[in-house]
């Protein structure tokens, strides 16, 4: 039946169970343990011979609320949450990969990404190699050799650029590669990578999915068989899980996903074409415009451009951070994702590991500066862009 539902209606019953006092809203049960009537029944769901809850490292019911309303939403058969986006990155790779598999990824990702594909993996004995995910003979190159895994982001952080998921996707699976795409910036409300070919889709849940700035989590939409076989084994034994706390505020952010994405996105396109003619910015990286290098793949792709941009303000970055400073309603940080418009600095902040080479070949020059576009009055946002830059 649940199957049938829309978007809208998923977003807010999808995955609901009730304990018999019949809540409306979902139960939030803030439980280690659970109790057994008899010896033999702890027995039999230890065996797995008998449904039921045992401990909320193994599950929890409203972590399940949670990753059944995901699973629903991504269209996916089956979703796995974690305790933030790291660890489900973390435990895609760590569960999937054995020593000696190679693994191909874009260039440019989320900084913490990167460290574990450049630094930790090699310690186990995984190759990596690392492309310029915007070109197709990089991926075409890297991938004429047999590979377990692919990872990539769509839009990516913090210069938007656009991966081609299908073209990707066939390349990956022709070399024996799992597809796995961080899907953060995209939202699962503007794209779905699993109808255009990936097995695996990644979120912090701690971005547009809480929306509001309160909690950290992840989780990844995936096959039955993969939650079951590969996944489920590691976050079981290593416990990287979702505390039932926070899964019952992202079941909450739920909800409201689909109003905050469209209207946080409305005002983004506002802001970009406002950006786009201010004389004193030099270029703006949004997927939306189309002079964006990625615009015609995003819009085969995408429903939207999404609520992210970033622009170049020249002068270095003396005059990225006086613009910074002067911005009284964007607030510097470097999340993204909230209620609340957020503005950052990635050359000194997400991306400051990197090396200035390394920075420079990604885009990310000492004068960018990225928007999380929130849930403001556009007007408001405009004037106090127009205001920083004067
Ligand atoms: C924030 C972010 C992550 C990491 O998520 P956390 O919840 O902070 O662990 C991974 N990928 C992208 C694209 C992100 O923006």
């Amino acid at each position: 039946m649940t199957r049938n539902w829309r978007r809208a209606t998923r977003l807010v019953h999808g995955g609901s169970e009730r304990t018999p006092w019949g809540e409306t809203s979902e139960a939030l049960l803030l439980t280690s343990g659970f109790v057994y009537e008899r010896a033999e029944i702890a027995e039999a769901r230890f065996a797995g011979r008998a449904e039921g809850y045992t401990y909320s490292r193994l599950a929890n019911p409203t972590v399940r609320m949670f990753e059944r309303r995901m699973a629903q939403l991504e269209g996916s058969e089956e979703a796995a949450a974690t305790a933030s986006g790291m660890a489900a990155l973390t435990a895609v790779l760590m569960a999937s990969l054995c020593a000696g598999d190679r693994v191909v990824a874009a260039r440019l990702l989320f900084g913490s990404t990167l460290w574990l594909l450049t630094e930790l993996l090699p310690r186990f004995g995984v190759q990596v190699e690392l492309v310029d995910a915007t070109s197709e003979d990089a991926w075409a190159r890297a991938l004429e050799r047999p590979a377990r895994l692919v990872l990539f982001e769509t839009p990516g952080n913090p210069t938007l650029e656009i991966v081609d998921i299908r073209t990707v996707a066939e390349r990956a699976h022709a070399a024996g590669a799992l597809v796995v795409v961080d899907n953060v910036l995209a939202t699962p409300i503007l794209q779905h990578p699993l109808e255009h070919g990936a097995d695996v889709v990644v979120y912090s849940a701690t971005k547009h999915i809480d929306g509001q700035g309160r909690c950290l989590g992840g989780v990844i939409c995936c096959s039955e068989s993969f939650r079951k076989d590969v996944l489920l084994p590691w976050l079981r034994h290593a416990g990287p899980v979702l505390s039932p706390f926070n899964a019952w505020v992202l079941l909450k952010g739920l909800e409201t996903l689909e109003l905050r994405v469209r209207r946080a996105t409305a005002t983004a396109e506002t802001l970009a074409r406002f950006l786009a003619d201010h004389p004193r910015v030099e270029a703006v990286l949004y997927p939306g415009l189309a002079h964006h290098p990625g615009h015609d793949i995003a819009r085969l792709q995408m429903e939207a451009p999404g609520p992210v941009l970033a622009f170049r303000t020249g002068g270095g970055k003396a005059r990225a951070f006086e613009v910074l400073d002067r911005l009284r309603l964007f607030r510097i940080s470097n999340n993204l994702g909230d209620a609340k418009s957020l503005a950052t600095h990635p050359a000194t902040t997400t991306h400051q590991r990197l090396s200035a080479e390394e920075r420079a070949q990604l885009g990310i020059t000492d004068d960018l500066i990225r928007l999380s576009v929130g849930l403001e009055d556009p007007e408001d946002l405009l004037e106090d862009l127009a205001e920083a830059l004067r």
